[in-house]
Parts: structure tokens; C-alpha cells; sequence
């Protein structure tokens, strides 16, 4: 069974959640597995060190940037195993020091995101990861964010892409994702 098959059969469909009319797929039966959670984590490492990411050639990937807050989840395990930094995005207000501001739009309004401002240098090499990515909003002021510092974002990784919302050509970098839902 391939890593796709198999990690996709854990996810877990809620229909009516957050609200009604939405289909949440969680992503939390996956990490309670062990031998599920290290296949994940394996097959994002494998990929971003296989030089399989158009234009990166063989850059060394400096940090990693979790979204708020499953991204906090994947992030750091992913940074630890590639030998690069982690670095949070947070909801405004929550990060201590000056930072670098970036607006995105929600379903119902707006909200912003912020980095510290001397959590990436200047030529830096970026990758973006989260759980899921619906809209693109959140990972294009993720990216915002990096580029505001002076980074470069190579990739945007999540386990699942909602293909009908198109979030990749909001993305000034390639998209990856395990798993595409419909
Ligand atoms: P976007 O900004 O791309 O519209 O939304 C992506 C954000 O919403 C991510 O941070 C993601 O965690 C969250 N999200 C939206 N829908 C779902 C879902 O069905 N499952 C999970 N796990 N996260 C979701």
C-alpha cells in the first residue's frame, strides 16, 4: 500500500463541524498511530530531500515554518530531522518582541498572523507546512511574512489540499500535499 493509500484511510470525515454544512476531516487519527505518524513524517523529510522541488536544485533548507497551530504539530519534528530551524506563525498578540504582520482573509472577516522579525535572515531557504490547506489565505500571509524578512519560500506542505478551492495559484511557490480531496 503506498504512503498516500494508507495515511488517507485514517483521516476521519466529521460532517456539521465547526459548523453545519462543513465536512471537517481530521487529521489527529493519524497522529495516535505511531507506525501512521512516523510514515508521515518520513515521507515529508524523503520528498523535501530528494530534490524533487522545481528550482531548489540542492539548496540546504534553513527553516521551517509551522502555521497556528497544527502546523506546530508537524513542523518541529520535520525541522529536527532536516537539521534546520522552526519558526511559529501565531495569531496576532501572542509572540513576544517585534514582529512582522500579515493580514488573511477568513471565511467571516479577517485575522492576522505574525513571525518574530528575527526568526529568519535574509536569504534564507523556507518551507511552510500545516495540516490542510483550504483557501490558501492562511499560507499566503505565511508566505508574506517570510518574504517581509528577507526569506525564501521553496515549497508549501500540508497533508491534505482541497483541490476545488484552487489554493495553489494564490502561492508564490509550489504546493505539496499527501493527500487530495475533492
Ligand atoms: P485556508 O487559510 O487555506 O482557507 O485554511 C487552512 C486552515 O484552516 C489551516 O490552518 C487548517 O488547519 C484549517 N482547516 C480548515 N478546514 C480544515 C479541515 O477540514 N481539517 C483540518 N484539519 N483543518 C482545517
Amino acid at each position: 500500500m503506498s504512503d498516500t493509500t494508507y495515511l488517507k484511510s485514517l483521516l476521519k470525515a466529521h460532517a456539521d463541524f465547526p459548523k453545519k454544512g462543513i465536512v471537517f476531516l481530521d487529521i489527529f487519527p493519524l497522529l495516535r498511530d505511531p507506525l501512521a505518524f512516523e510514515t508521515l513524517i518520513t515521507h515529508f523529510v524523503h520528498h523535501l530531500t530528494s530534490k524533487t522541488i522545481p528550482n531548489s536544485a540542492s539548496k540546504k533548507i534553513d527553516v521551517v515554518v509551522g502555521l497556528d497551530a497544527r502546523g506546530f504539530l508537524l513542523g518541529p519534528i520535520i525541522a529536527l530531522r532536516l537539521g534546520a530551524a522552526f519558526v511559529p506563525v501565531r495569531k496576532q498578540g501572542k509572540l513576544p518582541g517585534q514582529c512582522v504582520t500579515a493580514k488573511y482573509e477568513k471565511e467571516y472577516g479577517s485575522d492576522s498572523f505574525e513571525m518574530q522579525a528575527d526568526a529568519i535572515q535574509p536569504g534564507q531557504t523556507v518551507v511552510v507546512v500545516d495540516d490542510l490547506i483550504a483557501t490558501g489565505g492562511s499560507a499566503k500571509a505565511a508566505g508574506e511574512l517570510v518574504a517581509k524578512l528577507g526569506g525564501n519560500v521553496i515549497e508549501y506542505l500540508f497533508i491534505i489540499e482541497l483541490m476545488f478551492l484552487k489554493a495553489a495559484d494564490k502561492l508564490d511557490a509550489p504546493l505539496y500535499s499527501i493527500v487530495q480531496s475533492d
